[in-house]
């Protein structure tokens, strides 16, 4: 599998997904037409399908035209999102299976940014590799404003990801690495393995490259909404030790709103 990022509007990210065995090849979210059909043409691409992540414009505003200029067949999203997803062909839901050429992919609902939020979980039986496309729900290091959903779904949605594995490599919607980390570090200082990401975040922003892939497992050890029960963030936000997931995820959320690092 190989995994190209289309950098899109501010900083959003558009991704080629190719089967390197067939040659077939997929776009997930088209956030706006002129890069990715771009992209695609420079890659000597021709996608049969757009996966769309979820409803926001920043994601799909690219759609129709992009699927005009390609010569894309189907438009894939969550089956809740029906009207909502301009030129949606495919109603997905978690469990959901389909295959790109020698690519395995499976769906899974992960409400909490929208209700409709989407992830595709993409495995190349060759190499073992796994990929999550998680749209706004799972950033690097953080996660998305909840627009549509409670605390208690996005940290469900979250988990269920993070279920996937913890070499599993993680594509989101867009390049806010560097500041999320700021606010991880805030919350939880003596963190170590948020330092080592900061500096890795640098580095890379510095050379005008991307931060994405990290894998679950960095996520694991430096994002704070899956650290709900680290006690340095409990402490630093006066959340109750006793307080369920949910709640503190909820309180680590609305911080986040109202940070500024
Ligand atoms: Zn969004």
């Amino acid at each position: 599998m190989r995994i190209l990022a289309i950098p899109c509007l501010t900083d959003n990210y558009a991704y080629l997904v190719v089967c390197e065995t067939s040659g077939l090849s997929a776009l997930v979210d088209a956030s706006e037409a002129g890069p990715v059909i771009d992209a695609a043409r420079a890659a000597g691409l021709a996608p049969r399908a757009i996966w769309s992540t979820h409803h926001h414009h920043d994601h799909v505003g690219g759609n129709e035209e992009v699927a005009r200029a390609l010569g894309v067949a189907d438009v894939l999203g969550h089956v809740s999102d029906r009207g909502r997803i301009p030129g949606q062909t495919r109603f997905l839901d978690t469990g959901d299976t389909f295959t790109l050429g020698a690519l395995e992919i499976r769906t899974q609902h992960i409400p909490g940014h929208t209700l409709g939020a989407i992830a595709y979980i993409v495995r190349d039986p060759a190499t073992g590799e796994t990929a999550l496309f998680t749209g706004d729900t799972l950033f690097c290091a953080g996660c998305g404003r909840l627009f549509e959903g409670t605390p208690a779904q996005m940290h469900a949605s979250l988990q269920s990801l993070a279920a996937v594995g913890p070499a599993a490599r993680v594509y989101c919607g867009h390049e806010y690495t560097e500041g999320n980390l700021r606010f991880a570090k805030h919350v939880e200082p003596t963190n170590a393995a948020v330092d080592a990401a900061m500096a890795r975040a640098h580095a890379l922003r510095a050379n005008g490259e991307p931060t994405i892939a990290t894998r679950i497992e960095d996520e694991l050890a430096t994002n704070p909404f899956l650290r709900v029960r680290s006690a340095e963030i409990r402490r630093t936000l006066g959340i109750a030790e006793g307080a369920d997931d949910a709640t503190a995820l909820g309180a680590i959320r609305s911080a986040k709103d109202g940070f500024r690092g």
